[in-house]
């Protein structure tokens, strides 16, 4: 299928777009105007290369899961290792592109908002990377909850500053790191961690997060001979979801399946499927699909998963889903929880808990399909940052046995 997404005005289909406030819209003008011009610059793609090569480690690998597919019995199980970059997660990816955009723009200060903690730590590493001043709003909650990786952003030189206000968590810092940019604007530039946002934030962390399926259209026919029948990643956000696909996109034959957290089960009410789980209306400066009650009020997440505990979802993700170019399916804790051990166990990897999303839907499908068939499940991330909650988790099983 052709795929020429989104418009000029950020608009996927009905979803997307631009919902800001008017002091927003000179910083998002500024910022869309330099996008356009250094996307197609050589200089500016040489050095984006250079940096993924010689700082991230790009390309990663990806690795066939030869035991766990046998023990399956099923379809071939590959992954592609975004656990492998600096810093153990594909944010690093968007994080460079925004930090050299933030260069050319003169800006010598950059400021993200985080919940889980991922997105600071990759902000704050790019900003000494390029010698820039970095501010990290987080929530109060979120600072307690997320204690090793503020001490990482601290090392790092950059500056966290716990958000009072409201729940105290992701949305309230999010809020904060809005009012600091219009304020700042002439020396700031506002990194944001995934595929949301007010254009033209959605395609520009797609578009530096694609690199991802651009490898994986070499790797894949090198290893198999072939395109994979299917791609299989989570979706927090969507943005290591939206990089995988991109290239798939206008390949027919290639299957794509994001997997959402669905928690302890779509019924329950407590989880984070925001597509399957939720309806069209609009958060954080777009319109897409959101967890809101009858009123339009946001409605509070649940994942055993941080990175994936976000109640709205990339608007890009929203019109696939519509015009039904990928499937969107849930996964819920305990599934991803057995993931996250069975690959420990069988292949040597410990996955992030988002990742073992992905894995614990990869294992389902192959069950059903036939040796020949290919699945690529994208590996976001590490899982070094999750022992406490899967150790607690195991904790709590061993005291219902
Ligand atoms: C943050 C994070 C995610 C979720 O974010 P997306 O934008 O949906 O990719 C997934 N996996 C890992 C390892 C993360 O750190």
């Amino acid at each position: 299928m052709q795929y020429n997404q989104p418009d000029k005005f950020g608009h996927f289909g009905r979803y997307g777009g631009v919902f800001a406030s008017e002091t927003l819209m000179p910083a998002l003008n500024e910022l869309r105007e330099a996008f356009e011009r250094y996307r197609h610059d050589p200089e500016f793609i040489e050095e984006f290369q250079y940096e993924l090569k010689h700082f991230v480690g790009r390309p990663s690998p990806i690795y066939w899961c030869k035991r766990l597919s046998k023990e399956i019995g099923g379809a071939q199980i590959f992954l592609k290792r975004e656990d492998l970059n600096h810093t153990g997660a594909h944010k690093i990816n968007n994080t460079i592109g925004q930090a050299l955009l933030a260069k050319r723009m003169g800006k010598k200060r950059v400021i993200a908002e985080t919940g889980a903690g991922q997105h600071g730590v990759a902000s704050a590493t790019v900003a000494a990377r390029f010698g820039m001043e970095c501010a990290v709003y987080m929530g109060a909650e979120d600072v307690i909850r997320q204690a090793p990786n503020v001490k990482r952003m601290e090392l790092l030189g950059a500056k966290v500053i716990p958000v009072q206000s409201g729940s105290k968590t992701l949305k309230d810092a999010l809020n904060e790191a809005m009012r600091d940019w219009v304020a700042n604007v002439d020396n700031t530039f506002y990194i944001i961690g995934t595929v949301a946002g007010p254009h033209p934030y959605p395609e520009m962390v797609r578009e530096f997060n694609s690199v991802v399926s651009k490898e994986c259209q070499w790797q894949m026919p090198e290893l198999t001979g072939k395109d994979p029948d299917y791609v299989v990643a989570c979706v927090g956000g969507g943005s290591n979801a939206m990089g995988i696909f991109y290239d798939y996109i206008p390949k027919d034959n290639v299957k794509l399946i994001g997997v959402e957290a669905a928690g302890l089960g779509i019924s329950t009410g407590k989880h984070a499927a925001s597509i399957e789980g939720g309806s069209p209306g609009v958060l954080h400066g777009n319109r897409t699909y959101v967890m809101q009650d009858e009123d339009g009020q946001i409605l509070s997440t649940h994942s055993v998963s941080a990175g994936l505990d976000y109640p709205g979802v990339g608007p890009e993700h929203a019109y696939l889903h519509d015009i039904g170019r990928a499937q969107y399916v849930g996964i819920e804790d305990g599934e991803a929880l057995e993931a996250f051990h069975r690959l420990c166990r069988i292949e040597g990897i410990i996955p992030a808990l988002e990742s073992s999303h992905a894995v614990a839907y990869g294992i389902k499908l192959a069950k059903e399909l036939p040796p020949d068939k290919n699945i690529l499940v994208n590996l976001s991330g590490r899982g070094d940052k999750d022992l406490q909650i899967v150790f607690s988790y195991m904790n709590e099983e061993k005291k219902h046995v």
